[in-house]
């Protein structure tokens, strides 16, 4: 059986303590490899990689450090097929998925930091005749990074390229449950000529390997995508040690449709919003709220068409959605289901494990399920569910539909539909939501500052938010 190996000062190792955990497939539910189960043994050497790389790496020009990267992102372009494929074993989403957004973004993430660090700028402030300020950014160390299963390749690069385009070095954790990628980027990265020891990569359990990176002092940046307890937990150990920190966490998205938006347009991309990845997106809306004037006709063609969703083997060019990413995380999705149910909602569609016959017959698959009669406050509308489940909810004014919407602990995205531009702005002003799209969903410009507001961030990645938050400002005042 393949065995996934960690990536430690520039070579392909197995954890010190010699044992490994099982790598699911989820679309047939049975172990396919092998993923390191490192601890903080593993971790120690890899930080101790990472500052013997960094004296040399913090001072290699920007046009050196950019032009490894390009060579990355090529890479990744010339192993497409390959790349795809093992992430759409790995996490069991529709291959076609894996290949034309998680894959091509990832390389997107190396470009676009390879690039932008080329015109990365510090401030300066003049004192009128007394003085000069400038502002010194300078790479900071070792950075840690550590990334979630839903987009395994595409958020472990939107890491790991800013830190070490910004000069620092690198210890990278992958979410366990989909280790693959990661993996097989450790490969590109020495073809492409990364000097060891700039970028690590310890494979392992987040409580046993993500926790020695909280605690480790040679790490003091540290960027974290994943779950609120997970960044809660982190935050708990790192936060006494004075690391700077960047936590992106869940969310439970509000889609606001009005009755005069462009109703086609609204209704395909409320399909993607709600069930792309399975719902496996933290920018998926998994509360879509409706006028009232146009609930019932979005309502009926909206279950009609859900219905037509294929949920089928990830390989198949025909399946719209694929497996969910593991037994537990379907059982946690039927649960949320249940409590749906008990709390007095109606389900339109769906509502069940889908059980396929061949090859994935033993695969963790979920309809995508759809609920009505539910108020903005019960538990299934506010706890995180991240599947393929959305409820639909009718509202009378923007008020109630804006105090819906924040009524959450989470702030991550929000999508507003309606061909009105004053209330279009006005709702973008007053939902609480880093991100909020009007009239689209998922259009990434990477320059733009990215993240949550309330529980679900801190700080903001993105673009040179990134780079400045992997740098630290130094000012310097000259007496003139
Ligand atoms: P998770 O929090 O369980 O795991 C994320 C990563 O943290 C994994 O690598 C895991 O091994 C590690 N980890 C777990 N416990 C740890 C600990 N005690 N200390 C340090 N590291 C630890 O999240 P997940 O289930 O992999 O991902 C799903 C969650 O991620 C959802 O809540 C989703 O909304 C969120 N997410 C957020 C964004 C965003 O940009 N805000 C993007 C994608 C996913």
């Amino acid at each position: 059986m393949n065995k996934i190996k960690n990536f430690i000062n520039g070579e392909l190792a197995a954890p010190v303590s010699g044992n490994y955990l099982d790598n699911y497939d989820p679309a047939i539910g049975d172990v396919y490899s092998q993923v390191p189960d490192s601890d903080e043994q593993d971790i120690d050497l890899a930080v101790q990689a990472a500052e013997r790389a960094f004296p040399s790496w913090s001072v290699t020009p920007a046009q050196e450090r950019s032009n490894i990267m390009m060579r990355i992102a090529d890479l990744i372009d010339q192993n497409l097929d390959r790349l795809a494929q093992a992430e759409s074993v790995d996490n069991g989403k529709p291959l076609r998925l894996a290949k034309t957004v998680d894959i091509p973004r990832a390389s997107s993430n190396f470009r676009f930091f390879a690039t932008a660090i080329l015109h990365f700028a510090s401030e300066s402030h003049i004192m009128e005749d007394s003085a000069i300020n400038y502002t010194l950014r300078k790479s900071i160390g070792v950075a840690g990074c550590i990334s979630p299963w839903n987009l395994p390749l595409y958020l472990f690069t939107w890491k790991i390229a800013p830190a070490f385009a910004a000069g620092n070095c690198v210890v990278g954790k992958p979410s366990e449950i989909t280790p693959m990628t990661a993996y097989l980027l450790s490969e590109l990265c020495v073809e492409a000529g990364l000097p060891a020891g700039v970028l690590n990569i310890v494979h392992g359990y987040g409580p046993k390997v993500g926790a020695a990176m909280s605690a480790h002092p040679g790490i003091p940046v540290m960027s974290f995508t994943g779950g609120t307890k997970t960044g809660t937990e982190i935050s708990k150990t790192a936060s006494p040690l004075f690391k700077k920190l960047s936590l992106e966490m869940g969310g439970k998205n509000p889609n606001i449709i009005f009755a005069d938006c462009k109703y086609e347009e609204m209704m395909q991309a409320t399909l993607k919003s709600s069930f792309s990845n399975q719902g496996q997106i933290c920018l998926c809306g998994s509360r879509v709220f409706i006028e009232r004037s146009l609930y019932e006709r979005f309502r009926d063609d909206f279950v009609e068409r859900t219905k037509t969703l294929n949920v089928g083997d990830p390989m198949s060019e025909d399946s719209d959605l694929g497996a969910v990413v593991s037994g537990a995380h379907m059982e946690k999705i039927l649960s949320y289901i249940e409590l749906a149910k008990q709390e007095g909602g109606t389900l339109l569609c769906g509502g069940n494990q889908v059980k396929l016959s061949g090859r994935c017959k033993h695969g963790w698959f979920v309809e995508p399920t759809v609920i009505e009669g539910l108020p903005h406050d019960c538990r299934t509308n506010q706890e995180e569910i991240f599947g393929p489940v959305v409820t639909l909810m009718p509202f009378d004014t923007e008020d109630e539909v804006v105090k819906y919407a924040n009524s959450t602990q989470y702030g991550l995205s929000a999508t507003i539909w309606t061909e009105d531009l004053t209330r279009a702005h006005r709702l973008a002003n007053q939902v609480q939501s880093g991100i909020i799209w009007i009239n689209c969903w998922m259009l990434r410009d990477l320059r733009t500052p990215f993240g949550g507001m309330k529980n679900s961030g801190l700080g903001r990645e993105g673009g040179f938010e990134a780079l400045r938050f992997f740098t630290e400002p130094k000012n310097v005042c000259v007496k003139l």
